[in-house]
């Protein structure tokens, strides 16, 4: 078997499914199938580590941990651009250019201006070399690792193309992804993200690259700069970059007078809202770069391009009231009920006012006349007060000092923004919203039960606690609006069947704060029962991998509350998993309990990962290093020199996959 070319016709395959997915949006085989493809690249890559290649599609994963970014001098300086608002100041711009030109035909290419984060990458023989960040244009940070992990950009080129050359574009995050992660923010109440670019820009620099790979974001391409090019126009780079396994959106337009620019820029003016991602202009650029060469550039951006920006879409409106949210945690958020009406695409009626602070500083008062603006945020954005239109007699507005629903008195606590109604137990809001997060697709996932039901539930005393959803009868809730009885036997068998659910989903529902679903994964795993959880400190928390003080103190507060405690007794009592249960495992045994094991080198009978699992099966826990903890090393080939010595060192018995085979048998 010709085993370094099964892994490169792995590696190949996968890239271009990479490829057809994140650049061309077509992809043609299962997530699936991908997902195996990739665990079989991944396997043979561990039996086989002197096939190591930094840009296979296995390190799309990320883990690599920078705690300090590097910094880096571009080969080539990035510039800013000069910004133009109108038809006149392009006109202007042109006449200057033709000065210098002498009146030539020109030709521009009009690209839309992404609104992200830039970035230069460098390609070397084909292969993704580095990616810097722009920083002060003339050295940025190099954030290699983090952009590997951005699946539209290519690890590897296709075609033929220049032997080495830097590649400029903007990272950006597309408004589906960005809202999916708010959601997914706000379900574990946390604050979401305010807008794509500083969400995309702060990805950047995030220190686990693992990280960075959860998230949507995408590289969308618009230069090349290198010796050698052989590329004569801006437009042909476009195309070359994208011939490369670039994306570079299709939207680019080649002009041929500024009339035609003009057309472009009216065009995306009306049409940019279509588009999944977010623009704040238009770039027009001289396209040959013979002319490009000839302009040259000023002391901080280049004469033959020019950004245009487009106005944000204001409208003005009358503030009809102010109402106040309470969320799941009791975070109180206002909310400014508005005169109906149409801005970029859509019907706005409300706009969030934040907070206090946000309230105070516009001094908005009801009855005003305000200007509202869609900008990146996804929600309108009041920007401020016509005051030329105030009544004289408006009030300054009296933030709440009671919940709305409750009519507790709200607490802020020092340092954060918002207002919180404390009380947990006993306002509607916030234990509707608890019980619909617990029955909720991700957490225990209650089939026949909705979110409007829950309200309903609760509205009628049926359900105080998710734990009262245990006690639920058909009998109770027949009578209930639009209750037959198929749909309460639904619900009732949903409710039954949600015991089955395993614990780590159970921890994510039971909704401790900052505790996502990722987060109960680790806990359960590490902790396997909800008592050892419960009776871990903050010490003992914060030792867990990462699991930061933030969590670890959240969780402590949950399990000071005895009301929580009092429910989670109760889930327990009717059978709800609270404790992992481990998968049944035919080969399982507990013959290594107590044993932790370092494995070091290459296995014939197993692969490293098939090894550790035996481990694991078998009751035995898997070291990183070792250490005086470790009670064997299990070495293959080629184990490494500095962990034989070690082991040496503090008399950790070698032993060989036979050896281990006979432990376990
Ligand atoms: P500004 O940050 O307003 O000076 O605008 C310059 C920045 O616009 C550049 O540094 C790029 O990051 C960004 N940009 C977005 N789209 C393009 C594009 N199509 N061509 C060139 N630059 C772009
Ligand atoms: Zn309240």
């Amino acid at each position: 078997m010709d085993i370094p070319k099964i892994i490169q016709d792995l590696r190949d395959e996968l890239n271009q499914h990479n490829h057809n997915y994140y650049v061309l949006d077509k992809p043609t085989i299962s997530d699936f199938e991908f997902d195996q493809k990739l665990k079989q690249l991944q396997e043979l890559e561990n039996q086989h580590p002197e096939l190591f290649d930094e840009n296979s599609p296995t390190q799309r994963v990320g883990g690599t941990i920078t705690k300090n970014f590097q910094t880096l001098v571009h080969d080539y300086r990035m510039y800013s651009l000069d910004n133009s608002y109108s038809t006149e100041d392009l006109t202007d711009w042109e006449t200057r250019i033709q000065k210098v030109l002498g009146n030539v035909p020109l030709q521009y290419t009009c690209e839309l201006k992404y609104d992200g984060a830039s970035i230069s990458i460098t390609y070397e023989n084909g292969k993704l070399k580095r990616a810097v960040t722009r920083g002060d244009g003339f050295q940025g940070d190099d954030v290699t690792n983090n952009i590997k992990t951005i699946k539209s950009i290519p690890l590897k080129l296709k075609g033929s193309y220049p032997e080495r050359f830097d590649i400029r574009g903007e990272i950006i995050l597309p408004f589906e992804g960005f809202e999916k992660m708010n959601q997914e923010l706000i379900e574990i109440g946390e604050t979401p993200y305010s807008n794509p670019r500083n969400t995309a820009s702060g990805s950047l620099k995030l220190q686990d690259s693992s990280e960075v790979a959860k998230r949507p974001l995408e590289c969308l391409l618009y230069f090349i700069v290198g010796n050698n090019l052989n590329i004569k126009t801006q437009f042909e780079g476009l195309e070359a970059a994208r011939n490369w396994g670039f994306k570079v959106p299709k939207e680019a337009r080649l002009a041929n007078s500024l009339e035609e620019v003009f057309e472009y820029i009216n065009y995306w003016d009306e049409h940019r809202h279509k588009l999944p991602y977010e623009t704040d202009g238009v770039v027009i650029k001289v396209n040959s770069f013979q002319h490009q060469d000839e302009l040259g550039y000023t002391a901080k951006s280049p004469r033959w391009a020019m950004a245009y920006k487009f106005k944000a879409e204001q409208v003005s409106t009358k503030l009809n009231s102010i109402s106040y949210q309470v969320g799941r945690t009791g975070s109180i958020t206002p909310v400014a009920n508005l005169e109906p009406v149409q801005l970029a695409g859509t019907i706005v009626k409300r706009a969030s006012l934040h907070n206090a602070d946000q309230i105070e500083k516009l001094d908005i008062r009801i009855g005003d006349t305000v200007f509202v603006e869609k900008g990146g945020e996804i929600i309108p954005k009041i920007i401020a007060v016509d005051l030329s239109k105030r009544n004289p007699d408006a009030q300054r507005t009296q933030y709440i000092s009671h919940c709305p629903e409750c009519h507790s008195e709200l607490v802020r606590t020092e340092g954060e923004a918002n207002h919180y109604c404390p009380n947990f137990y006993g306002c509607p809001p916030q234990i509707i919203g608890r019980i619909q997060h617990f029955i909720s697709r991700k957490a225990m996932d209650i089939e026949g039960l909705g979110g409007e039901t829950v309200a309903l539930l609760f509205n009628n005393g049926l359900v105080n606690d998710f734990a009262d959803l245990y006690e639920l009868t058909v009998e109770q809730i027949l009578p209930l609006e639009r209750m037959a009885q198929k749909s309460a036997e639904n619900l009732i068998n949903g409710v039954q069947k949600s015991k089955e659910v395993p614990f780590e989903r159970v921890l994510y529902a039971i909704g401790i704060r900052y505790v996502g679903e990722t987060v109960a994964k680790k806990l359960a795993k590490h902790y396997k029962t909800i008592d050892a959880l419960q009776n871990a400190s903050l010490m003992d928390l914060i030792l867990v991998d990462e699991i930061g003080e933030k969590i670890a103190q959240s969780v402590i507060e949950f399990f000071e509350n005895e009301e929580n405690v009092h429910i989670i007794e109760r889930l327990k009592q009717f059978g709800v998993q609270l404790e992992l249960i481990e998968k049944h495992n035919p080969n399982a045994t507990d013959k290594l309990v107590g044993k932790t094991f370092v494995v070091s080198g290459v296995f014939e009978k197993f692969s490293r990962d098939d090894l550790k699992k035996a481990i694991e099966d078998n009751g035995g826990k898997v070291g990183s290093s070792i250490s005086a903890k470790t009670d064997f090393v299990v070495a293959g080939d080629n184990m490494g020199p500095a962990k034989l010595e070690k082991a040496n060192q503090l008399k950790v018995p070698i032993i060989t996959e036979d050896d281990f085979l006979v432990m376990i048998s």
